[in-house]
């Protein structure tokens, strides 16, 4: 159930710098045809509730994306959300959403781009613009090469910048900066961090 009063009592808690996880989420719908529209206008209508709750109090979004790309894109574009924009949390290396850089929205890359069968993510990393990258974890989950199926930990985001910095033709230093000072700008720009 969505209470938009328990978002209230924590928003403006000085380590709350974001709203979310929220988004769409199509891969364990029910079978039955009816419960299947049911729940997505559900999830549509508590997602829109979400960017609306976001832009109220101006904070950035972190959205989640999985085999709902086509609807996530649609609805962060008819609700405006350039102004708090966000994070595509553990991008999905959907193409179709890449024209979110474009409306403030930075691309997580987490564990799964260390992973062998990662190859549709390092197809498309290129052509995430540069000043949308962002390095995350998802702990306690997709865990990078070569420590995969341990828990996830931050500390192993390095793996991911160094396999970024391969892909990129970076230095490891370069991408450090680059998405650390992303990382910042997103945060700082839209929240109350000072
Ligand atoms: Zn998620």
């Amino acid at each position: 159930m969505y209470d938009e009063k328990v978002l209230e009592e924590y928003i403006n808690h000085p380590k709350c710098i974001a709203v979310g996880e929220c988004g769409l989420d199509y891969f364990r719908l029910p079978e039955d045809e009816e419960e299947k529209k049911a729940n997505i206008a559900k999830q549509k209508e508590v997602f829109i509730a979400q960017i609306e709750f976001a832009k109220k109090v101006n904070k950035p979004l972190i959205v989640h994306v999985r085999e709902a790309s086509n609807d996530s894109k649609q609805i962060l574009i008819d609700y405006d959300t350039k102004q708090v924009g966000g994070v595509l949390h553990c991008y999905n290396a959907s193409e179709h959403l890449l024209p979110l850089a474009e409306h403030n929205f930075y691309f997580g890359i987490g564990g799964v781009l260390t992973f062998k069968n990662a190859k549709k993510l390092i197809e498309v990393l290129p052509k995430i613009p540069k000043d949308k990258l962002i390095i995350e974890t998802d702990g306690p989950y997709l865990t990078p090469h070569p420590f995969r199926g341990k828990r996830n930990e931050p500390y192993y985001t390095v793996f991911v910048a160094d396999k970024m910095a391969e892909l990129l033709e970076m230095t490891r230093e370069e991408i450090d900066n680059l998405t650390t000072k992303n990382a910042i700008k997103l945060f700082k720009e839209f929240s109350s961090l000072s």
